[in-house]
């Protein structure tokens, strides 16, 4: 597939995609598709079809967790007894949310609240602790908001309130199918925006929050407990822990946490009251009747521009592959994946990193103790491959009464998933637990675990397979997993040592010419104009040291095989971003997505390395051409 009117030499995205983007149609329950999205659609079908099997019982998993997993696909097929039932099955919950009326109240509820999923005033979680990465931390930070980030609250944000008024004639909608007298809801309403429009003041911005290690703000309890007041956020804590309670938390936004007053107090109490409310039925809408879950999704539809929502019976699929995604992607592996194509893909991981470690030798602008330091780190990557060996006990607690309504259900799973994550915290950090599942089209590296996951439904073509050529492979898996080594040393993992704990292992100078490369990097993509917008050059710089970084250790890989193939290294590279996507999910992507738009992806890092303009023999003349003292080299 190759566009002949577009020379490669000016664009290598539309050079490769070009036809495909002529003729590739966006599923209607989908933002996009291409590249990611077809894996996705292909095992979403495969994985679908095994589900109608199991739940007409003409086929069965040996795996007993899908048992349970079939049993849930069940009752959200089953419309008759939702739509019969309505939104009786929430009333309890949203009962009894409205009892709660001071926050003395709040407080001696707080913490079956939070185990029922009603969001209280800050959110409470657990997290690795990124000083100590064996153990847990209780973390703090504001509520979520509803529009997709800060930004979008400024007056003159071209989306901002059209998104906003979208959002309200939703939750207006669903709100008609409570008990609430008109009246009432009309106050709810307003309310909730009117603590959404004060909390979004003072919560972090997408950008803030991509460099994440400036979350690490460790401080005692009682300190935090004054800033949140009236919130007995230590009384919280003993209801959790008992003797237990830990005496110091993590404050992940202390802006949201410090000025907390201004959006929850006992003077504005019902504002954060009749949020929680809202908030609470907005997210069952999805396991009561149709006609509510359909209203529910209103809003998501108008924010990515998706026509209409998936079918039932995907609807069904994706909620169990969501709940029960370790047994799912342990089948999805164990059915679907070969041991063959795991080995080879293993020993291109190492390859990778064998190749990481003489670039980290050849480098030349650290000294021998900090590449040192950085080869240590190599050598202790953890390699997650396809799916995990054994699923953990936790999966089996994740049970329901055959009686129960779908509701009912899926209220009890999360109660065990969160009672399950807060008991976290007095435990050590099992490292041999994935953060992804099997049957995801994805693939990540954890700064706080120094290791890299590729689950086996990446691995397929045009990223990888047995079939491919060896330059295909570089060009496609071989970059994603040099990418996914590279977030060890981008902006932010270059925080963290080789156990995953936050600390300087850099020379001071050292870690300043890193410094500055970074920022070159955040110049070469900011103010790109893109759909009517720009790039934030700041916002996307880690994946794009990251992009970098993959491009650059698997052209060094190049570099050792007989006559390679330049060409098609480049071809699938560019293969492996093709992405068509409806505006509203390009603008959504724009504004807060860490990743570059995919057709950037494709065309900016190539131009980096002198193997693009040998290959092509791109020359000042073409457009993907910049010269060499504009080009950018970290890893
Ligand atoms: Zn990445």
């Amino acid at each position: 597939m190759s566009d002949t009117k577009v020379r490669i030499q000016d664009d290598l995205y539309m050079a490769v995609n070009g036809k495909w983007l002529e003729t590739a149609v966006i599923p209607d329950d989908r933002p996009r598709t291409g590249g990611f999205s077809d894996l996705d659609q292909a095992v979403e079908k495969i994985l679908m079809d095994d589900f109608k099997a199991f739940a007409e019982g003409s086929k069965v998993s040996d795996i007993p967790e899908m048992q349970y997993a079939t049993a849930l696909y069940r009752k959200v097929l089953d419309t008759e007894r939702r739509n019969r039932e309505g939104i009786t099955p929430l009333l309890p919950l949203l009962e009894d949310v409205a009892a709660i009326r001071s926050s003395e109240a709040l407080n001696s509820r707080a913490c079956e609240l939070l185990m029922k999923g009603v969001p209280l005033p800050i959110q409470v979680d657990i997290d690795t602790d990124m000083q100590d990465a064996s153990k847990h931390a209780v973390i703090i930070m504001g509520p979520d908001i509803i529009l997709p980030d800060t930004s979008y609250y400024a007056k003159d944000h071209p989306a901002g309130k059209r998104l906003l008024a979208a959002w309200k004639d939703m939750a207006a909608k669903v709100l008609a199918f409570t008990p609430l007298s008109e009246a009432e809801q009309k106050q709810y309403l307003d309310d909730t925006l009117a603590f959404d429009a004060l909390a979004a003041q003072k919560v972090k911005s997408q950008l803030e929050w991509a460099e994440y290690v400036k979350c690490y703000n460790p401080m005692a309890a009682e300190e935090a407990e004054k800033q949140v007041k009236p919130f007995d956020l230590c009384g919280l804590l003993r209801a959790l822990y008992g003797d237990d309670a830990p005496e110091t938390l993590i404050v992940y936004d202390p802006k949201a946490i410090r000025e907390m007053n201004s959006y929850f107090s006992d003077e504005n109490f019902f504002l954060w009251q009749h949020w929680a409310y809202v908030m609470t039925l907005l997210r069952h809408t999805d396991c009561l009747s149709e006609e509510l879950a359909a209203l529910g999704k209103a809003y998501q539809r108008t924010l990515t521009g998706v026509a209409s929502d998936p079918v039932l019976e995907k609807q069904a699929y994706q909620t169990v592959s969501r709940l029960y995604a370790e047994p799912v992607g342990v089948y999805y592996g164990r059915t679907y994946f070969g041991e063959e194509a795991k080995k080879d893909v293993v020993d291109l991981v190492h390859r990778i990193i064998d190749s990481y470690k003489l670039r980290m030798r050849k480098n030349s602008f650290l000294a021998e103790e900090t590449k040192a330091q950085a080869i240590k780190k190599l050598s202790t990557i953890v390699v997650k491959m396809g799916y995990p060996d054994q699923i953990r006990a936790y999966w089996s607690k994740l049970i329901f009464d055959e009686e129960d309504s779908l509701c009912l259900a899926m209220d009890k799973l999360a109660a065990v998933k969160r009672r399950d994550s807060f008991d976290k915290a007095l435990k050590p950090v099992d490292r041999t637990e994935w953060l992804m599942p099997g049957h995801m089209v994805n693939a990540c590296y954890n700064p706080n675990a120094n290791d890299i996951t590729f689950p086996a439904a990446i691995l397929q073509k045009p990223f990888y397979s047995l079939s491919q050529s060896i330059e295909e492979n570089l060009g496609g898996i071989g970059a994603v997993i040099g990418h996914e080594i590279s977030h060890a040393f981008d902006n932010n993992g270059a925080s963290f040592d080789e156990n995953g704990n936050l600390k300087n292992w850099w020379k001071e100078e050292d870690f300043a010419a890193f410094k500055a490369l970074t920022k070159e990097m955040i110049d070469q993509f900011d103010g790109i104009p893109f759909h009517g917008g720009k790039v934030n050059g700041e916002l996307v710089v880690s994946e794009n040291i990251a992009d970098n970084g993959g491009m650059g250790v698997t052209l060094e890989i190049m570099h050792t095989l007989k006559a390679p193939d330049y060409q098609a290294y480049f071809k699938n590279w560019a293969r492996i971003w093709c992405m068509k996507a409806k505006e509203e999910f390009i603008q959504l992507l724009l504004a807060r997505d860490v990743h570059s738009p995919a057709v950037l992806r494709a065309n900016m890092p190539p131009r980096n390395f002198s193997e693009w303009y040998e290959a092509f023999g791109v020359t000042e003349d073409d457009n993907m051409y910049i010269p060499p003292e504009k080009r950018i080299s970290i890893w």
